[in-house]
């Protein structure tokens, strides 16, 4: 799931004062459940938005704005009021807004409405919390499904830095040191020889951008 929080509401009336008709479109996943931009957060900012002199011309949540057959289908519904557009806002990450930007047949200026902030699972209370950092390299495996590369401020590889002070990290002292989480982990799997080995530099080519996964034939 990506983590989204929505931009102060002036900085977005501002973005937009080159354009007076506006049309919304939200994300029926990942900001839905972020309450950035579900059916409630679009209406909200229409109202703002036309609190701000602005005219709205429609609106659509798309189940999963960053699927190109899913924008599509909700674009040419919306077509009518897309053309009565000089501008589209965006409710969803950076993904979606460049979806709709990939999709879009009418050449509208488009405008992120929030900042996108990172990957992560959802508690069953409804909490965020960012476990993987998509290094291209996974090393779960050998850290007891614990990610260093995340979860260790540093994201060192080998064992702690000396900066730990009771199993706290030392950048952050409200965080578990990842190191000392994962030790307690192979310990209890009777698998702390592993540690002794040494692991090499992660290849960060691995992590170059932009990358891509090309499926069709
Ligand atoms: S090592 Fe961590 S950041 Fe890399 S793929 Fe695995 S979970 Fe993600
Ligand atoms: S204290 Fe632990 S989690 Fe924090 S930077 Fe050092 S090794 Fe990483």
């Amino acid at each position: 799931m990506i983590i989204t929080e929505q931009k102060p509401i002036q900085g977005i009336v501002d973005s937009l004062r080159e354009y007076s008709r506006i049309f919304i479109i939200g994300c029926g996943e990942c900001a839905t459940a972020c309450k950035t931009g579900g059916e409630a957060e679009v209406l909200k900012i229409k109202k703002e938005l036309e609190s701000a002199g602005k005219v709205v011309t429609g609106s659509c949540v798309p189940s999963a704005p960053c699927i190109a057959a899913k924008m599509k289908t909700e674009l040419s519904k919306n077509i009518k009021f897309l053309k009565e557009a000089e501008a589209v806002l965006v409710l969803a990450c950076g993904l979606g807004v460049q979806s709709f930007k990939d999709n879009d047949r009418l050449g509208l200026a488009v405008f992120p409405a929030l900042n996108t902030l990172f990957g992560a699972v959802m508690d069953s209370k409804g909490n965020f919390f960012e476990k993987c950092s998509m290094c291209g390299e996974c090393v779960l495996d050998i850290t007891g499904g614990i990610c260093p590369v995340t979860l260790c401020a540093k994201g060192l590889l080998n064992g702690p830095c000396g900066g730990m002070d009771k199993g706290k990290c030392e950048v952050d002292r409200d965080q578990d040191c990842a190191w000392v989480l994962i030790y307690k982990e192979l310990e209890k799997n009777n698998k702390l020889a592993s540690l002794k080995e040494i692991r090499a530099p992660k290849d960060f080519k691995k992590s170059g951008k932009p990358h891509k996964l090309v499926m069709a034939k």
